[in-house]
């Protein structure tokens, strides 16, 4: 059976959360589920908040008719309405529905925003460490992925990026907060951002779209919010989903924001519009955008996570493993005790505690640890983590 050399090639790199889930599937049978302690996945173990089960309910018995049919690609209006309102009140600027795509999660979401974009050979830079799926996303489209580190505390590196910036850059995506690191960026980076990108357009003309791919925006903690880039960069375009927000990964709802202030935002929707269609997503599915335009205002429930989060930072701080503490998202990104990581996960393998070495983001020297998972599974693993750390001599 021949298939692409190209997709051959990727399947033999084949995703480090993947490879190590179906390590966690072979110890589940041999210890069972509650003595694996597997943090590689990034799947809401929590139910989606009491509002949605109401709006389904609702559906499931006065149905609206017509309302399994096709509709406009860009989404119903009403949806893409409630989105705006949202945008709206959150930004101070003039949102409408002709700003809104809705989408299929945010992963259809940034496939139509470069396949929108790019022409072979463009550049997209992205901030390392970074969800692995967008090398494969801009290579979809023609692209070629810039990698940029960022900061030790993980925030972006300005004058990184400005050295990375050519005369084919077409898009920069940035992440907060930020899978693997937990990180939420606060204004000065992104003010900063906006002010590079006005010199680069004020000197060549060339329009550097930011690409904020936001899926975690509404899980923070410690009372913080996430400043939105609308604010702080013309050329700005969010991405996002409610996969995370209202635990929905497996429904496939998710929308594209534009600012209000980009040139020729007609153009952009055009193009975008199209692009959903003929990626052969159609439209976002039909009963979703129904629910969800009733429920841009709810989230899951926060505390649990922030609850978990407490744990595993501060026990594990305890025992000598070194992190920067996240504000949000669910994931801790350590330094790796052992220079190659690669090598400390398989480590921690033997005492059943399944994690992602750095490298699968493009980061080698870390690792993540995903806490989407039940507390008791944490709590029980946190011996396990000890014992990892004395044997290692932390
Ligand atoms: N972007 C980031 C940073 C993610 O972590 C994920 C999923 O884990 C996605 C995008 C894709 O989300 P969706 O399920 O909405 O496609």
């Amino acid at each position: 059976m021949a298939i692409s050399k190209k997709i051959e090639s990727s399947l033999a790199g084949a995703s480090w959360i993947r490879r190590m889930f179906e390590e966690g599937e072979k110890l589940r049978k041999l210890y069972g589920p509650d003595r694996v302690y597997d943090f590689t996945l990034g799947n809401p173990n929590v139910e989606p908040p009491a509002a949605f089960k109401e709006e389904l309910k609702k559906l499931a018995l006065e149905p609206v008719p017509g309302m399994h049919r096709y509709m406009s690609n860009a989404g119903y209006p009403e949806t893409r309405r409630a989105v705006a309102e949202v945008l709206g009140e959150q930004t101070g600027l003039p949102f409408n529905e002709n700003h809104i795509v809705m989408t299929c999660g945010a992963g259809g979401a940034l496939n139509v925003v470069l396949k929108t974009l790019l022409d072979r050979g463009d550049e997209v830079i992205v901030l390392s460490p970074y969800f692995v799926e967008y090398k494969f996303y801009i290579d979809n489209h023609g692209g070629i992925c810039r990698e940029v580190p960022t900061t030790e505390e993980f925030k972006p590196d300005l004058d990184a990026i400005g050295r990375a910036i050519t005369s084919r850059t077409k898009a920069i995506i940035i992440n907060s907060p930020n899978n693997p690191t937990g990180v939420v960026y606060n204004n000065a980076p992104l003010a900063e951002l906006g002010e590079l990108l006005d010199n680069v357009k004020r000197k060549t003309g060339q329009a550097v779209y930011v690409i904020s791919d936001e899926p975690y925006a509404k899980i923070v903690y410690d009372g913080i919010t996430v400043p939105s880039v609308f604010n702080y960069i013309q050329d700005s375009i969010v991405v996002t989903s409610h996969s995370k927000d209202l635990a929905l990964p497996g429904e496939r709802i998710g929308y594209i924001a534009i600012s209000p202030a980009i040139e020729n935002p007609g153009l952009l929707m055009e193009g975008l519009i199209f692009c959903n269609r003929t990626l052969g997503f159609v439209n976002a599915p039909a009963l979703m955008q129904r629910i969800v335009a009733r429920l841009q205002r709810e989230s899951v429930d926060i505390s649990e996570y922030q609850e978990k989060r407490d744990i595993l930072y501060n026990n594990l701080t305890a025992m000598g493993f070194q992190m920067v503490k996240p504000q949000g998202a669910f994931y801790l990104f350590p330094k790796s005790p052992l220079p190659d990581d690669v090598a400390f996960v398989m480590e921690a393998q033997k005492h059943n505690i399944l994690l992602v070495p750095g490298s699968g983001f493009g980061t080698p020297g870390y690792f993540r640890i995903s806490y989407c998972i039940d507390k008791q599974i944490i709590l029980n693993s946190l011996p396990a983590f000890k014992e990892l750390a004395d044997r290692l001599g932390l």
